[in-house]
């Protein structure tokens, strides 16, 4: 499992590309930052993008103010989920608890080989993983444009119940997307020579895995955040010919990409 050694010398075999579908099982809050855009009376706004083309029935299409889910957030999420499991090099507690609670910085461990060791200061592996943003499908601007009458959130309404009174105060309003919302894009594992199955794509699906029994997002604890992931495209470039070639099984990256 974990190595030590320093892998600046094993060549790069390729590149994986895997598309993936997010599925928002209940309604999903990504914060953006109130500055850029200026809503009276929500206490909480998701973040979006100002302009957004996408294309339906083989029409151009272009959408304002659009949700999507950032590939940091998405990345940052998984990372803190998979440091509870995974352990630095050479120890035997899991890193969120060997590291209080720090990104692990060993630069030998299967987190710190995916994802990069935090700060980098030593780096001992090139970093393998990229998580480009998510975007709405076509379909799911569809299905806002239809339900939501010209903004493509819900507002969410949440009250304090006063302990003594039994009354409700300091109601707050947060933004969310629906449920049923469905989100693409594409994570990118660069696989080098020696590099194993297990220690990345092995390490990414135990992460969506967690990832779909935990939250993505905020107020989590509240029941937000709700996701499935759906590996819906898998793409091999090996580097000897950098032609794309589609992969349609697990077994087939295990002994077209490992083998
Ligand atoms: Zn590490």
């Amino acid at each position: 499992m974990a190595n030590n050694q320093t892998n600046f010398d094993k060549p790069l075999k390729g590149i994986l590309k895997l598309k993936y579908k997010i599925k928002v099982k209940t309604g999903l809050h990504i914060g953006g930052s109130k500055e850029s855009i200026e809503i009276g009376g929500i206490d909480n706004i998701v973040i979006k993008t100002p302009i957004y083309k996408y294309e339906i029935n083989n029409e151009e299409k272009e959408a304002r103010n659009v949700p999507y889910i950032p590939g940091s957030s998405l990345k940052g999420k998984l990372r803190a989920l998979l440091e509870w499991v995974e352990k630095p090099s050479g120890e035997n507690m899991p890193i969120a608890i060997a590291k209080s609670g720090e990104p692990c910085d060993c630069g030998g461990c299967r987190v710190c080989k995916l994802f990069g060791a935090h700060k980098a200061k030593n780096p001992k592996q090139p970093i393998r993983l990229r998580i480009d943003d998510f975007y709405p499908t076509p379909e799911t601007i569809q299905l806002w444009e239809d339900v939501l009458e010209g903004v493509y959130t819900e507002l969410k309404s949440e009250n304090t119940i006063n302990r003594i009174k039994g009354t409700a105060s300091n109601p707050r309003h947060t933004e969310r997307v629906i449920p049923d919302s469905e989100f693409e894009g594409t994570i990118t594992i660069r696989i080098f020579e020696d590099d194993s199955f297990e220690d990345t794509i092995g390490v990414l699906k135990s992460g969506l895995e967690m990832l779909e029994d935990d939250y993505l997002g905020g107020s989590g604890s509240r029941g937000y955040g709700r996701v499935k992931f759906e590996n819906i495209e898998t793409i091999w470039k090996p580097v000897e010919n950098y032609q794309s070639e589609e992969i349609n099984s697990e077994e087939e990256i295990k002994t077209i990409v490992f083998g």
